[in-house]
């Protein structure tokens, strides 16, 4: 985004490398000590050289036997990786062209940020074969998505969790001022209902910093008098900032059914989000990506070779899940065994080129603090499936991380935004828990007390569907992991 990277809390030891990267790419880290010292982060430019010097010692000298030795990988699994039959050198051309054919593939911002480009008429060019570059970048892809995934922790525990500013008195309903904006409404109920959503954008972006075009206005400072309004527990203020946001949502161009005016909380989420990635600074649209964003790591694994494709890095936000194929008595933890891994049939392996129907599974590399699930009732079509999925007011998500992912990945329900009716009309509404943890429905001007067996009706069909449901993270008694 061209902005200078301004990390609260950047790890010691790194240093930015480039100022026109997105933020995710201005760093990396590496080894300091190829293959005998532990990692430390050091400086790009020191460590790069470092680590070439090390090739070309190691290339010098026959009696050291390494992987990364030409000799050793001219007899290794690797050498048809390597262009020519021979182990070519690469000039200072071959390693800008090649470097810009990697660009599409690699994601440690070497290649885009023209790092590599710059670097390598100052190695020795005789010595930065195609396999150990692969090699180099293959490592620092590993290390540089290692710090990413501990960055997006490091920033969601810098949002406050608890309900400071957000008194039980405060909660009340909203005036549907149109009569058609009850989608609206129940998700911003879900949403007030998220401390650390609320505490984001009241905080994150005070007005001083705001440089949005006031002829466009700014969604997430117009969210925040929102946030405001609603917890002060003025109604007459509250009514007043809905009624500009409707004004900003539309000056951003928020187009809701042209006919019916209604449209699905859903995609007005999803809609807020990219305004919101759109207008804000980086940094401070990382902080809510941190919160909200899955991190996931999918392997494809071929049925007929058993070679296993991985993708690492995968942002998803809401889980949607499918209703079908149906699971026989299947409970919402039945489903999103399904999501997280199920069979793909427009894959070909990269080995053997089968094209036959294969299994992937997902792993989350970041759980975020706020997950939203939405229970995929409309098609396009137009038609609503009201099959009832029963959940409960935990999620356990700790059997989908990965290996390395140690974040606690239990969640339990704050809110659900359900739909009476059908697609050709019909009505949202949100149930959502307090501080005090008592639930509320709030239905456009109502807020109606409810037990939480009421939160967890999955319906029979005729009566409130379930259709967004938003878990957070469960608070920790004492803190023994992160
Ligand atoms: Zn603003
Ligand atoms: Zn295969």
């Amino acid at each position: 985004m061209g902005k200078s990277y301004l990390t609260p809390r950047g790890p010691q030891g790194f240093e930015k490398i480039s100022s026109s990267s997105s933020s995710d790419k201005a760093y990396i880290r590496l080894k300091s000590k190829v293959h005998t010292k532990p990692f430390v982060h050091t400086p790009f430019h020191t460590s790069t050289k470092h680590i070439l010097n090390k090739l070309a010692i190691r290339t010098k000298s026959s009696k050291m036997s390494n992987t990364s030795s030409p000799k050793r990988v001219r007899r290794g699994s690797d050498a048809e990786e390597r262009p020519t039959k021979h182990s070519r050198r690469l000039s200072d051309s071959d390693v800008s062209a090649s470097s810009s054919r990697e660009s599409t593939e690699a994601t440690t911002g070497l290649e885009s940020s023209g790092i590599l480009d710059n670097i390598s008429p100052k190695c020795s060019p005789t010595t930065f074969t195609q396999v150990d570059r692969k090699k180099y970048l293959r490592r620092a892809k590993i290390n540089s998505f290692a710090w990413r995934r501990q960055r997006k922790r490091d920033l969601a525990r810098q949002v406050q969790q608890n309900w400071n500013e957000m008194p039980n008195a405060a909660q009340q309903g909203m005036k549907n001022l149109t009569g058609t904006l009850c989608y609206r409404h129940s998700l911003f109920q879900a949403l007030l209902h998220c401390p650390k959503i609320a505490h984001w954008l009241r905080s994150f972006h005070p007005p001083q910093t705001c440089f949005v075009d006031k002829a466009t206005h700014c969604i997430a400072c117009q969210l925040r008098s929102v946030i405001k309004a609603y917890w002060s527990g003025k109604f007459s203020d509250l009514t007043q900032e809905l009624r500009t946001i409707d004004k900003v949502f539309r000056a951003n161009g928020w187009t809701p059914g042209a006919l019916s005016g209604q449209a699905d909380p859903e995609e007005q989420f999803t809609w807020m989000i990219g305004k919101l990635n759109e207008q804000l600074p980086g940094p401070i649209y990382a902080f809510f990506d941190a919160l909200h964003n899955f991190v996931l790591n999918s392997s494809t694994t071929c049925t007929k070779c058993g070679h296993v494709s991985t993708n690492q890095g995968e942002t998803e936000g809401i889980l949607s899940i499918e209703l079908r194929p149906r699971l026989p008595n299947g409970e919402l933890s039945d489903y999103l065994d399904k999501y997280m891994s199920y069979s793909v049939t427009d894959y070909k392996c990269e080995k053997c080129k089968d094209t036959a129907e294969k299994q992937r599974t997902r792993l989350i590399s970041h759980s975020p603090d706020v997950v939203v699930v939405q229970l995929k009732r409309f098609d396009p079509l137009g038609r609503k499936d009201k099959h009832p999925i029963p959940f409960s007011s935990t999620l356990d998500l700790t059997s989908y991380r990965t290996a390395s992912n140690k974040t606690s990945s239990k969640y339990e329900l704050s809110a659900v935004v359900s739909h009476l009716g059908g697609t050709s009309g019909g009505h949202y509404r949100c149930i959502a828990k307090g501080e005090d943890s008592c639930w509320n429905i709030f239905d456009d001007l109502r807020k109606i007390a409810a037990k939480e067996s009421q939160a967890l009706d999955a319906g029979n069909g005729k009566s409130w569907t379930p259709y967004l449901l938003f878990f957070q993270r469960k608070r920790k008694i004492k803190s023994t992991q992160t």
